[in-house]
């Protein structure tokens, strides 16, 4: 019926537009950074696997909340920016990722710190980028936290907007719940109008609320794509919206395991909504923190996922069109048409 994947997943360009940098790192790495700078970090692997990564589901929200401000704390300074920003992109493109989207919050990085400063930590992330010098095309996507009071989201906003030249987009990620996102309308249409892509962390709970933010990102924030969006499965009226819109899902299936949005791999709508006719892309999330890579994600969609190697492409296809990042940017990394 179907032919398998390219013989090797490896060997499969790849994209990931939702990627969240401050959950990439390697282990020996943040070892390294945390010796430097008076954290040490267990070299154990188990250790590490139970304390800072979110590997699998866990029994608290505080308990995964702990393991990333672990990590975050190592997100430190300069050097640790410019250093893990430079092995996350070298590590998508060791896997064959062509296209990658990297997002970050500037002041979850800068924490309750006074330095680095915004354009620090921004500075840094560039000059990891261009240390990477690999053959993938990455843009960078601004966060803004929907728990920021409006104030605090006005400053980030004002900086990702004022560095519109290098970033191609903008997000509203954090808890969805009790966080509507229109009252941050104000500031998306002043992204958008500085040429910034718009994409919404939405619909990733099974809760009528987080549908309604679904249609909210569409219909106030501007959304052209929707981070997660899985539960709009239980809408049909909404499965219209996002299909009338063309707006693509940026799905990231072992994210939703770990975080509980679904109870299992299987239980996961992805088929379902590329059978509704739904734009679908193939992501991780927060790789290292979820103990996944691109790999093991796109292998997950062809076994437990049931998608088909043309479901695959289709994806790849979608997401390329669907970056942010200028077309010509990512021709003049990845010529090959899918
Ligand atoms: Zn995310």
């Amino acid at each position: 019926m179907t032919s398998s994947v390219p013989a090797s997943i490896q060997d499969l360009p790849k994209t990931d537009l939702h990627c969240h940098l401050e959950a990439c790192f390697r282990h020996k790495t943040l070892m390294e950074i945390g010796a430097r700078i008076g954290k040490p970090v267990p070299a154990d692997t188990a250790t590490f696997r139970r304390d800072y990564l979110v590997a699998e589901p866990k029994e608290s929200l505080e308990a995964m909340i702990a393991g990333f401000d672990r990590v975050r704390a190592l997100w430190h300074d300069v050097p640790a920016i410019r250093r893990l920003t430079r092995e996350a992109v070298e590590d998508a493109a060791a896997q064959n990722v062509r296209l990658l989207e990297l997002r970050y919050s500037p002041d979850f990085i800068q924490h309750d710190r006074a330095t680095p400063g915004f354009d620090e930590i921004h500075g840094a992330i560039l000059d990891g980028i261009s240390d990477a010098a690999a053959p993938i095309a990455v843009g960078l996507i601004g966060i803004i936290r929907r728990t920021l009071p409006l104030q605090e989201a006005g400053k980030v906003a004002d900086f990702i907007i004022s560095n519109a030249d290098t970033f191609v987009g903008i997000d509203l990620a954090d808890q969805e719940i009790d966080f509507p996102g229109h009252q941050f309308a104000e500031l998306f249409e002043r992204a958008k109008n500085a040429g910034l892509g718009v994409t919404i962390h939405a619909g990733e709970i099974s809760l009528e609320e987080s549908r309604r933010n679904v249609r909210d990102a569409i219909e106030i924030l501007g959304a052209d794509r929707i981070g997660h969006g899985l539960h709009i499965i239980q809408d049909p009226a909404l499965i219209e919206l996002v299909v009338r819109h063309e707006v693509p899902l940026e799905l990231c299936p072992s994210s939703n395991v770990l975080t509980g949005s679904v109870p299992n791999i299987d239980a996961h709508p992805f088929r379902q909504l590329i059978d509704a006719g739904v734009k679908t892309t193939i992501n991780t999330d927060d790789p290292a923190l979820f103990g996944i890579d691109w790999a093991s994600e796109y292998q997950l969609a062809e076994s437990a996922l049931g998608l088909s190697a043309d479901n695959i492409r289709h994806c790849i296809a979608t997401a390329r069109a669907a970056s942010f990042i200028d077309q010509a940017e990512i021709n003049r990394h990845w010529p090959d048409a899918v």
